[in-house]
């Protein structure tokens, strides 16, 4: 519970072991008792104490640990509501430490995808933002334009100095900085996209080249953390895998895995759909036959998207023509692998790193943005900053040049929550599950 009224509520029906005071209670300490309701006892318990403003919403708040299940938790629920507490809506505490001021927008974001994070990476950014990384870049950028934006004021204030030229150059050098910093935390998206999100993979071929095979090999893989998720579209199952660091979303694992009946086995519409929405492509062919027009058509397939090509089956006689692989398709790397044997594995996983730059998502010394939303606000901010060093171009006044860069604040502003709309917070905490 939290809020001004919490100790009142909780006195009703915690009796501790040993009764103290409230105002005695230090804050961060925590009591035994009992709850209950009248003179039954619901459970043994343990309370914690938060005085304000030390506390995750700066308001008093207390904790109860009762032992756990369904029957116990609920009635001490009711327990509280009836004596005077509310229930929270989906992220309300945090809601609250934001509008308190403890933590700002881009923090409380934050929890969020701490608390969703499927992968170490994933976490890891969030804790980092949470930490306020984001926030301090951002407010840095801000100190930047406001410092300049100073001496603007003071030249429109008072026009009789001759501030002009000085505050021209100094907006110019102060424009390439906040646009070369600005450019660098909206590039970390792509790096951020993919923490977030996975590469979405798809693996295609021909029936029989060995999707499945290859499928499990990767998922069975020692190393894998996987987690199964329902996909964006009806009836597909989406998995998420974190091998060597490398998170990937393989796209219709069900699709592959359980299509048993040859018949039912995907084929090449099928191959055709999930590399439309794919970010990298598997493309995988039985080395042991020669290739026929469907191989052809997968490989066309491969011609405009990041793709490894998989030559499958290299423990048996191999038939297909690399070079003849190689002429139709020139970009692509060309691995030989055995997926039944758990051959060459490692060598795709190594070519996926190199593909996708990953060795240089080093997130110890680097802020890399995950959130859309931030990242859009970004691009909005350069956007602006391009507007203002066309008004400086332009020769236009100081005061138009003024408009111009407090937009690109505005922009900024919106992203750590110092200038937002009601409808934009209660959007963003609508995302959280009750009760953080
Ligand atoms: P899918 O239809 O593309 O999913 O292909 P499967 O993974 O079901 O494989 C088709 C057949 O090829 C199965 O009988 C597999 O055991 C076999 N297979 C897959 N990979 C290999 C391999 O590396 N070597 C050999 N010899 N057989 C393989």
């Amino acid at each position: 519970m939290s809020g001004e009224k919490c100790f009142e509520v909780l006195e009703k029906i915690f009796i501790p072991k040993k009764k103290q005071d409230i105002k005695d209670i230090k804050g961060y300490t925590i009591k035994y008792g009992n709850i209950v309701e009248g003179t039954e006892i619901v459970d043994e318990v343990l309370v914690s104490y938060f005085k304000a403003p030390k506390s995750y919403t700066t308001e008093n708040m207390c904790e109860i640990n009762s032992h756990g299940g369904n029957i116990v938790v609920k009635k001490i629920l009711e327990l509280c509501l009836k004596n005077g507490a509310e229930l929270a809506e989906p992220g309300e505490f945090t809601k609250r430490a934001f509008l308190n001021g403890r933590i700002d927008l881009l923090q409380a974001e934050s929890v969020i995808d701490v608390i969703n994070a499927k992968s170490e990476r994933e976490a890891k950014t969030g804790i980092k933002q949470l930490e306020g990384f984001l926030s301090r870049e951002i407010a840095e950028i801000k100190k930047e334009i406001m410092d300049v934006m100073i001496g603007i004021e003071v030249a429109i204030d008072y026009p009789e100095y001759d501030v002009d030229d000085v505050t021209n150059k100094e907006i110019s050098e102060m424009l390439e900085k906040v646009e070369d910093k600005l450019t660098k935390l909206e590039k970390s998206f792509d790096n951020g996209k993919i923490i977030k999100e996975g590469i979405k993979t798809a693996i295609i071929g021909k029936p029989n080249a060995g999707k499945s095979s290859l499928m499990n090999a990767i998922l069975k893989e020692d190393r894998a953390i996987v987690t199964e998720y329902e996909g964006t579209t009806r009836d597909t199952i989406e998995e998420f895998v974190t091998i060597n660091g490398i998170p990937l979303k393989l796209v219709d694992t069900a699709g592959i895995r359980d299509a048993k009946d040859e018949v039912e086995k995907i084929g090449i519409a099928k191959s055709k759909e999930m590399a439309n929405s794919a970010d990298l492509l598997i493309a995988i062919f039985d080395a042991s036959k020669e290739l026929d027009e469907e191989d052809l058509e997968i490989l066309e397939l491969a011609k405009n998207k990041k793709t490894i090509i998989l030559l499958n089956k290299i423990d048996l006689n191999t038939k297909t023509d690399e070079n003849d692989i190689r002429l139709r398709n020139a970009s692509n790397s060309i691995l030989k692998i055995s997926a039944l044997n758990k051959i060459g594995i490692e060598n795709l996983y190594e070519e996926i790193t190199k593909l996708f730059n990953l060795n240089e998502i080093n997130l110890d010394n680097e802020i890399v943005i995950t959130n859309i939303r931030h990242k859009n606000l970004i691009s909005k901010a350069i956007e602006n900053v391009k507007k203002t060093k066309e008004t400086i171009k332009n020769k236009m006044p100081l005061d138009i040049v003024a408009i111009f860069i407090k937009d690109i604040l505005e922009d900024l502003g919106s992203i750590t929550g110092e200038i937002v709309t009601d409808d934009i917070i209660d959007e963003i905490f609508a995302k959280f599950c009750l009760g953080k």
